[in-house]
């Protein structure tokens, strides 16, 4: 049996301080018992033997225990609680160091004074956190204090002191600041520590003129699986979401959930749009791969919006507004899509408000009509049928494409009304046309979703007595998005209508094999961009074609080939063996009344005509833009744009090989040079690829930092957002033009 000392005891004059007593009893019972004065040493009455024995239950309870040392810091005494959790023997402690049984754990390092150094400055100290050195899987903290003790002649002794356990403080303690610091659902960082974390990056980044961007991350149709498989299922996905963040970005630290099922990325340094953008795609693309939820399928979508500073903000406030105005015109582009920010942006939420506005009133206005665009067999050229295409004139601005008025229309509310009309309009004009042609009417998921919706194609072919094998509806994948009873009865009372479904834009979303077995189908429609791939060298999409046509003639169900703009594509369409071709090699889609005229004889047939192959996408424009030579700014029109080169008007005579750096605002520069000079009009080769901008436009991988700017002396504060080159500023030297402009040229 180990005899028992007590280290204040000092029974070899079986006296104690009674301040020694007190001090501890004080701190063991977390009262606070005033120490006497301990210069006067106590006889071991009766009633210090009775404080003795409440200290030695107290130590026994094992909440909290007792330690002393000599005056080389070596144990003389240790409760025997300590060394049983240290698992080392008493005999083995007593005599050993103490600063080498405890430590202090890592996060001391930095801002305490180590252990030994403690000990040596014989003073005191309280709650001073310690663990064992030898610490096992369980870590356990103790607060322990200490008080020098002093020999007769005042020469230090050692120490005494006290410990007690604040493992379990600890842990709450930890768990609150993980609380502060992370996300409890997903583990990653949350809103709050996200925003510290950019505000001090965007900071120290002013200073060292870094770039640092943003990508703000919304979920598309989250909501839908919460509110059909419950908050559990949706939490379990949110999980799922951020491991495939995790698993895109490769930096757990860069990614915080904000709430809800927003997510936000912080990336240093980068300031290539061109790798924005990729990491944007491979994100959306990666998010938007079905999940497994508690058995269920399903699948959600995700919309990025991206701001680069310091283009796009300096302060962390500017830069988020900017990155949420980029998701949100993302989101109202049509979901699925990353968008950068840009100046224009503001505008163009301004500009869908007034054409929502604009719309309510379009049906009665009669700006909405039908064109029908020829479905042709690609082996005779003869047309078998139409697919109406909604059109709207806007009476300023002209002809609206449906791309951009149809998800304002979903959104507005609208979509109801617009649809039927468009229902009733095409039926009521098939019904007028020669022979057996089909036509082909596009239904919004939202209209789909709608019960109504067979008494409304009921209608429509009673009122224009249409057959109904003659109407064809086109769906698109979005309605397998909302996977319940109500999809599959849909689609069994429209079968028992009679009318003929097709599956749209197939190659585009989330194209599931598995949607073909089940529903039942007419056709399929293979995508523009499927198509327009397969002809370029090493795409496997002519493969994956090939494998659809002879799945669908498995299943006994039509192909159709969406956007065949070039012979080439339609030769490959055709080797293909998809059965019916649409597109403008044989023809845009017409109005009515030129239908009618053309289809006179009582059939079609179209000699395909178009390019004989497809080119790289140029897309028409009418833009003013800066074309700077030597240190002269012009004002040009850019004419076209291709990620390799431009059309630019306005400037006459120049001679090939003449550069130019043309500026296209927002700090975007592209140097170039002229290949084809034809009197007022330049062709220019890009020095470096234009990228995608998320938008269906294009735009420089890079921008020109308005530090730099600032550097050859404009002021950050004083350039104009937008257009930090060409600001007619006080600092710009007055230039000389090289060539004569336009306007000299028409003037001579
Ligand atoms: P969609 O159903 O995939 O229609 C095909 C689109 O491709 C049409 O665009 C058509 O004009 C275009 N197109 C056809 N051939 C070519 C080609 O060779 N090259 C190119 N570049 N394009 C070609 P449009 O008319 O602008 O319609 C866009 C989308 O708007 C349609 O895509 C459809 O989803 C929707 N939409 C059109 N009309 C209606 C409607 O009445 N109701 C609903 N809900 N949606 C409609
Ligand atoms: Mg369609
Ligand atoms: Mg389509």
């Amino acid at each position: 049996m180990t005899t028992r000392k007590f280290p204040w005891s000092a029974p070899e004059d079986g006296k104690a301080s009674p301040a020694d007593v007190r001090g501890f009893f004080g701190k063991i019972s977390g009262r606070n018992v005033p120490a006497a004065d301990s210069a006067a040493p106590i006889s071991f009455n009766a009633s210090s033997k009775q404080a003795l024995l409440l200290l030695q239950n107290f130590e026994e309870s094992g909440r909290g225990w007792f330690w002393s040392t000599d005056g080389e810091g070596k144990i003389t005494y240790l409760s025997p609680s300590v060394s049983e959790l240290v698992g080392r023997p008493l005999t083995a402690i007593i005599g050993s160091s103490f600063a080498e049984l405890f430590c202090q754990g890592e996060e001391a390092a930095s801002h305490q004074r180590t252990l030994p150094f403690i000990l040596t400055k014989q003073s005191k100290f309280d709650d001073l956190p310690l663990q064992a050195a030898a610490n096992g899987e369980d870590e356990i903290w103790w607060a322990v204090s200490g008080r020098p003790y002093f020999n007769e002649g005042k020469q230090f002794a050692g120490y005494r002191g006290s410990g007690t356990d604040i493992t379990a403080q600890r842990r709450t303690a930890k768990d609150t600041s993980r609380l502060a610091t992370y996300d409890s659902l997903t583990g990653l960082l949350n809103r709050f520590r996200m925003s510290q974390l950019l505000d001090t990056t965007l900071t120290a980044f002013r200073v060292q003129k870094r770039a640092c961007s943003v990508m703000l991350i919304d979920l598309d149709r989250f909501k839908h699986v919460n509110d059909t498989l419950g908050h559990p299922a949706g939490d379990a996905l949110l999980k799922q979401v951020a491991d495939r963040l995790v698993k895109v970005v490769g930096d757990r630290e860069k990614i915080s959930r904000l709430g809800g099922d927003e997510f936000q990325i912080i990336l240093q340094d980068v300031d290539d749009r061109g790798a924005l953008g990729d990491l944007a795609e491979r994100i959306i693309k990666s998010l938007s791969h079905p999940y497994s939820v508690d058995g269920s399928r399903c699948i959600i979508g995700a919309s990025v919006g991206v701001a680069v500073s310091p283009f796009d903000g300096q302060s962390s406030e500017d830069l988020i507004r900017n990155a949420d105005l980029a998701l949100y015109a993302a989101k109202g582009g049509g979901r699925g899509r990353f968008r950068f920010y840009s100046s224009e942006l503001l505008q163009a939420a301004e500009d869908r408000r007034v054409l929502e506005e604009d719309l309510r009133d379009a049906l009665g206005k009669n700006e909405i009509w039908m064109a029908y665009q020829p479905v042709v067999d690609a082996k005779t050229d003869v047309v078998t049928g139409f697919e109406a295409l909604i059109r709207w004139n806007h009476p300023e601005r002209g002809a609206i494409s449906p791309a951009v008025f149809i998800p304002i229309a979903e959104e507005a509310n609208l979509i109801g009304a617009l649809g039927e009309w468009a229902l009733h309009k095409a039926c009521e004009q098939a019904a007028g046309w020669p022979g057996r042609m089909k036509v082909a009417v596009n239904v919004s998921p939202i209209q789909f979703a709608n019960d109504m919706l067979p008494k409304i194609v009921e209608s429509a072919l009673a009122s224009s007595g249409l057959p109904p094998e003659l109407l064809e509806l086109e769906i698109t994948e979005g309605v397998f998005l909302q996977e319940t009873a109500d999809t599959d009865s849909m689609f069994k009372a429209l079968k028992k209508i009679g009318v003929r479904l097709a599956l749209d834009d197939f190659g585009t979303g989330y194209s599931s094999l598995g949607y073909l077995k089940t529903a039942p189908f007419d056709k399929i429609k293979i995508d523009q961009s499927f198509v327009r791939g397969a002809t370029e060298p090493e795409s496997r999409n002519g493969a994956i074609i090939a494998a659809i046509v002879a799945l669908a003639h498995a299943l006994d169900m039509d192909t159709t080939a969406e956007g065949i703009e070039s012979l080439d594509q339609l030769d490959l369409i055709r080797e293909l063996n998809v059965s019916h071709v649409q597109g403008y090699v044989y023809s845009q889609p017409v109005a009515n009344d030129v239908l009618l005229e053309r289809c006179q004889s009582g059939d079609w047939r179209i000699t395909p005509s178009g390019p004989a192959v497809t080119r790289g996408d140029r897309l028409s424009m009418f833009r003013k833009i800066g074309a700077i030579h030597e240190n002269h700014c012009y004002n040009v029109v850019l004419r076209n744009l291709s990620v390799t080169g431009a059309l630019i008007e306005g400037i006459v005579d120049v001679p090939k090989g003449t550069k130019f750096v043309l500026d296209f605002g927002d700090g975007q520069l592209a140097v170039s040079s002229v290949v084809r000079s034809m009197g007022h009009q330049q062709g220019l080769v890009f020095e470096e690829r234009l990228v995608n901008d998320g938008n269906g436009g294009l735009c420089t991988s890079r921008r020109i930092s308005p530090y730099m700017m600032a550097a050859a002396g404009m002021p950050i504060a004083n350039l104009p957002p937008g257009y930090y080159t060409t600001a007619e500023g006080e600092q710009r030297p007055k230039s000389l033009p090289a060539f004569s402009t336009m306007g000299d040229w028409k003037a001579a």
